[in-house]
């Protein structure tokens, strides 16, 4: 585990249904292990063993560096806004909100398949953002 991979610790998580016919398990990892080259996520239920490839590992990688940038700006986000314009005025959502209420989902390929990830961000302390 990289030096900047140790400090996000256990807050940034991911799962996605496990892609086994008939197997409803959520395969769950932390996103720091996946740097490592032999890194393997298991089923489960199933037990099924997912190792990601190289270009996977790299854009979950990636990933992880931009939640370590937004982790390293929470001070600063925490007191900004996005601004949305609706009809009537401007609501200001707050940046901290959209990262803690937000549930974020991307779409990656898993060989031949399209594999939703479920990513879990936790602040790094409660009173960040409130
Ligand atoms: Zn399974």
């Amino acid at each position: 585990m990289n030096k900047a991979a140790t400090g996000i610790g256990a807050k940034a998580q991911i799962d996605f249904p496990c892609l086994e016919d008939g197997c409803d398990g959520i395969v769950k990892f932390n996103l720091s292990d996946v740097s490592s080259r032999n890194f393997q996520a298991v089923c489960p239920k199933c037990h099924k063993t997912y190792q990601l490839d190289g270009a996977l590992r790299d854009k979950l990688g990636r990933m992880l560096e931009l939640i370590l940038a937004i982790r390293n700006s929470e001070d600063i986000l925490g007191d900004s806004n996005v601004s949305v314009n609706v009809a009537g005025g401007e609501v200001k959502i707050p940046y901290a909100l959209l990262l803690t209420r937000l549930n974020t989902l991307i779409t990656l390929s898993v060989g031949d398949r399209k594999v939703d990830f479920h990513l879990w961000i936790e602040p790094s302390s409660p009173d960040t953002f409130r």
